[in-house]
């Protein structure tokens, strides 16, 4: 079994799902007592915040940067950044490291090719649904179509990330203001919902919508899974 490496704490609350959902699949694949052997270094997160919204986007890459290299040196023999926002910074880690990066929008992309859908609405931080660097990979690299919520329902889905769900604050009504908002984008043509920011599944779950949902947590776990297993 290879080593998985994370760079993980972006925020806490979704970190502790990629760890159970990782040790759940390698469980599931071997059985037993099996379990993933895995590095994990975990940023301090109100730090990056700070850097977010001054736009500090050379601090974060050093930091992240950092974090690969140490990870690397733990014996980390794959990069899961676990988060989508700070995918922002992806080129610079791949270019820091030997390990390969997972990236968090291919495995998403997979599933939402698997599933055959190609028009699909975004939801995240502003970062990753206004950046280039998330919607233009899965535009340009994997020929979707992705649509994103008007700039006002942009700032809900953005102020519940940062003020509930990195708190391990989950609200009905921000559930219920989530879906209007998918409801949308399906209007707008959506055919299914990328839950872009690793948090969100911790407030939407299928059950909640006949919308196909895709939960980039899980899917960039299994996609790390299925790295340390393979030959
Ligand atoms: N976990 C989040 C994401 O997937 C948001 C926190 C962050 O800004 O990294 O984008």
């Amino acid at each position: 079994m290879k080593t998985i490496g994370l760079i993980g704490g972006m925020t806490w609350h979704s970190t502790a799902d990629y760890y159970r959902f990782i040790n759940e699949g390698v469980q599931k694949r071997l059985g037993g007592n099996a379990s993933a052997r895995l590095v994990l270094w975990s940023m301090e997160f109100a730090e990056i915040e700070a850097f977010q919204e001054t736009d500090n986007w050379e601090r974060m890459t050093a930091l992240m940067v950092d974090a690969a290299r140490r990870i690397e040196a733990a014996g980390a023999e794959c990069v899961i950044i676990c988060a989508n926002t700070m995918h922002r910074t992806a080129e610079a880690v791949v270019a820091a490291v030997k390990t390969p990066l997972l990236h968090i929008a291919d495995a998403t992309a997979a599933e939402i090719r698997r599933q055959g859908l190609k028009t699909v609405g975004l939801l995240g931080t502003r970062y990753t649904m206004e950046m280039d660097f998330y919607r233009k990979r899965l535009e340009k690299k994997h020929g979707l179509v992705v649509l994103i919520p008007e700039p006002d329902e942009r700032r809900t889905v953005h102020g519940i990330i940062y003020h509930e769900l990195a708190h391990g604050v989950i609200k009905d009504e921000s559930r219920k203001a989530y879906l209007e908002i998918m409801d949308k984008l399906a209007g707008r043509g959506a055919e299914g919902i990328i839950l872009g920011c690793t948090e969100i599944p911790l407030l939407v779950k299928q059950p909640d919508t006949p919308l196909p949902l895709l939960d980039t947590t899980a899917l960039h776990a299994q996609a790390a899974v299925d790295f340390a297993l393979s030959d």
